[in-house]
């Protein structure tokens, strides 16, 4: 499509680091909406499996993997007067390390988690509630107050989910308030949002996801498929399950935990997400079994809307946690992981140019109020991302476009210290993601998890509370 819109321009240095799915997926889109000399872009990935991409679009590219002992040294050659842009798409790549960096170089930095150095997500010396997202991101809040609020902006974990789906959050309680004819401006505050969610009557949020995508040919033996990075999937699939507990749920789960540290707005499970089964909603396939894979939006939704009272103690917080229905050859990968011990597979295989058809629904499901439960979301197929850009499947699209627009919001937003994707103005952000997301739909649904249970077994469900996370998840 030609007129494509000049969203900002930049005159720095501009370094990517990690050039998989999403850093390929997202050059161009970069190139494309920011006015950029692509001189002054360098691309930094341990492998060259990446150059004629990276070239072809006029960037340098330098092969080298990012260590703790050759962090300054490799970029600092690459920012060569303060203002840069340090755009972090890698695995395995210290996300708190590269903020600091670039701190030091007043550059502005984007990610789209919050990455340790290897094995910090499996360290076994570690606790479950030290290998957790939660505090990861309890790290990442001690570094915001570090930094101070006026150093350059830093963006966290702005990628679909976590990312783009904060955002949904927003637009989806003004959609849901405007249904329930509740009168309401558009909140521009944190207490605001909080307290419009806790009027509509929210008691909770899904990321609700079912990736379609399918490729022509079977899965072989002990390879993994996956949509997206298999190393990010497996790293955060082994971390323990943890979801943001709301006021109105009652007894922690049996295996459940709370963290000893910091707001304390989420819980987890003693066991890993990727064997941990929920119950959801989409609008295309229906009531589903996703995996409740630990994810930092989970927590920081959870912790944005919640409203205490005077005395410090709970009066609300909306339940929030990721269910994820990979694509299918993911969920055959999962099985056969988990069959081995957890044991990931010996090869992976990104699935792109094989993928013959299938789409991304990925949305935001908020449920018990008086319309029982709304979805809001992206659905993007297979065919349409291959239209709309170069080097992406419908899951890269959405992430790669949620990449595009944060890089934007910081340009625009240049002082505004570590940032979570809450604190950012979700209409802007949207706003630029909007034409690559394909059809965008809310729909309600009088889906609850209690559908079709007890018909052939008794079960130990609540059906004074249908949506308490007793009745989520699958034991
Ligand atoms: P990928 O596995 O396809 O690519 C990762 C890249 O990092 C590769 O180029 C790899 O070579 C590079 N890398 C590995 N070690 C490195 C090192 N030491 N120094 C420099 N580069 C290194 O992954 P992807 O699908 O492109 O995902 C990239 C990141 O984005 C992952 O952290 C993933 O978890 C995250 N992600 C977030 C979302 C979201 O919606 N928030 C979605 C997808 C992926």
């Amino acid at each position: 499509m030609a007129n494509w819109p000049i969203h900002a321009s930049f005159d720095g240095d501009m370094v990517m680091i990690g050039f998989g799915s999403i850093g390929k997926g997202s050059l161009p889109l970069i190139l494309r909406h920011i006015a950029v000399d692509p001189k002054r872009v360098t691309v930094i990935s341990p492998d060259d499996s990446g150059r004629p991409e990276a070239e072809a679009l006029g960037v340098t590219f330098v092969k080298t993997a990012i260590t703790p002992e050759n962090l300054a040294a490799t970029l600092d050659p690459l920012f060569t007067k303060p203002g840069g842009f340090l755009v972090n798409l890698s695995v395995e790549v210290s996300s708190l390390d590269l903020i600091r960096y670039a701190a030091t170089k007043d550059a502005l930095y984007i990610d789209t988690c919050i990455e340790p150095w290897p094995g910090g997500y499996t360290d076994p010396s570690l606790s479950p509630s030290e290998r957790s997202n939660y505090a990861l991101r309890e790290t990442a809040l001690a570094l915001r107050a570090e930094l101070g609020t006026d150093s350059p902006t830093a963006v966290l974990t702005h990628g679909a989910n976590p990312g783009m789906v904060s955002h949904l959050v927003k637009q989806a309680l003004l959609n849901l308030a405007k249904d329930l004819d509740v009168a309401t401006d558009v909140p521009r505050t944190r207490a605001g949002w909080s307290a419009l969610a806790e009027r509509l009557g929210v008691k909770g949020i899904h990321i609700a996801e079912r990736d379609t995508q399918v490729t022509g040919q079977p899965k072989p033996k002990d390879v993994f498929h996956n949509t997206w990075s298999i190393d990010g999937f497996i790293s955060e699939g082994l971390q323990p399950t943890e979801l943001g507990w709301g006021s109105f749920e009652g007894d922690l789960p049996f295996d459940g935990g709370e963290h000893a540290f910091g707001e304390k707005a989420a819980i987890y499970l003693n066991r890993p997400g990727c064997t941990t089964r929920v119950r959801t909603w989409t609008p295309a396939a229906g009531s589903i079994i996703g995996y409740l894979i630990t994810h930092s939006e989970a927590i920081s939704i959870a912790d944005y809307f919640t409203i205490k009272n005077a005395d410090g103690s709970l009066r609300y917080r909306p339940t929030c946690h990721y269910a994820y229905h990979p694509c299918d050859d993911a969920i055959l990968s999962l099985h056969e992981m988990q069959g081995n011990g957890l044991e990931p597979q010996s090869r992976f295989r990104l699935l792109n140019d094989e993928i013959i058809q299938g789409m991304d629904e990925l949305g935001v499901l908020l449920y018990g109020h008086a319309k029982n439960a709304y979805w809001y979301g992206s659905q993007l197929s297979i065919e349409e991302a291959r239209e709309l850009a170069p080097y992406q499947n419908a899951t890269g699209l959405q992430v790669t476009s949620a990449v595009l627009a944060g890089m934007v919001w910081a340009l625009e937003n240049p002082r505004r210290g570590v940032v979570e994707p809450d604190e950012m103005d979700f209409d802007r952000v949207l706003e630029i993601q909007m034409p690559y997301l394909g059809p965008v739909i809310g729909q309600y649904s009088d889906w609850t998890p209690l559908k079709g249970r007890e018909a052939l077994f008794p079960e130990d469900v609540d059906r004074d509370e249908p949506w308490r996370f007793k009745n989520v998840i699958v034991r």
